[in-house]
């Protein structure tokens, strides 16, 4: 699941980044409207965290210009104002929700949470089941034989996307992508760890390496 956060407050953004990443999160921080709409546009998000004052474009032009070339990704604006006019001109860009500013970090969460599931009823099921293997991407949880493992979040995370994918060779570099920021400059190595650490959670056969192209992860019987 990756998030987009568009926000001009540093220390506001900076700190939902560092929350939802340690939710397991992979996390894109701008802090202009016009750099968020052209990173909307460039990229594929799960849901996007707009504040609507904005240095650039303000966030209902975002919404409403995203809204209006097609990209239906669900949009959680953020409006210092308390006013039923904010919120209408919010949701009629076409905004999914809003949240008051200030709002409390558990209940930006929850909507997050809430809008994934949504989409997730929309659109592909929340819930993957491969063979024995059972993956709920809404509750991030994950379950082997009925038997529920606990997952750190990044291992979840990578799970996931080997899980959406099932069957298909995924390659280092696409998970990195998709479970780490574009920020992350560290070893890509770090794919590898976490693999490894899957295997001894789920068994050793559940995702193969596929030499010099990636994973494969096969629906374990
Ligand atoms: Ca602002």
């Amino acid at each position: 699941m990756r998030l987009l956060i568009v926000e001009d407050e540093k220390r506001l953004a900076i700190s939902l980044a560092k929350g939802l990443t340690a939710e397991g999160y992979a996390v894109d921080v701008v802090h202009d409207g016009r750099e968020g709409l052209h990173r909307a546009s460039e990229s594929p998000y799960d849901l996007i965290v707009l504040d609507i004052m904005l240095p650039g474009m303000n966030g209902y032009r975002v919404c409403s210009a995203l809204r209006a070339a097609g990209n239906d990704v669900p949009i959680l604006m953020l409006t210092a104002k308390d006013g039923e006019y904010d919120e209408a001109e919010g949701l009629d860009t076409g905004a999914d929700d809003y949240l008051t500013k200030p709002f409390s970090y558990v209940v930006l969460v929850a909507r997050i949470r809430a809008l994934l599931r949504r989409r997730g009823r929309h659109g592909a099921s929340p819930v993957l089941d491969l063979g024995a293997l059972r993956v709920d991407t809404a509750a991030r949880r994950v379950a082997l034989d009925g038997e529920e493992t606990a997952l750190t979040a990044k291992e979840f995370a990578v799970l996931e996307h080997l899980a959406v994918r099932a069957g298909e060779v995924v390659s280092k570099a696409e998970i990195l992508e998709h479970v780490w920021d574009f920020a992350y400059e560290g070893d890509p190595n770090i794919v590898e760890v976490y693999v490894s650490a899957l295997r001894r959670k789920l068994g050793a056969g559940l995702i193969r390496t596929v030499r010099g192209a990636g994973y494969r992860l096969e629906a374990p019987r």
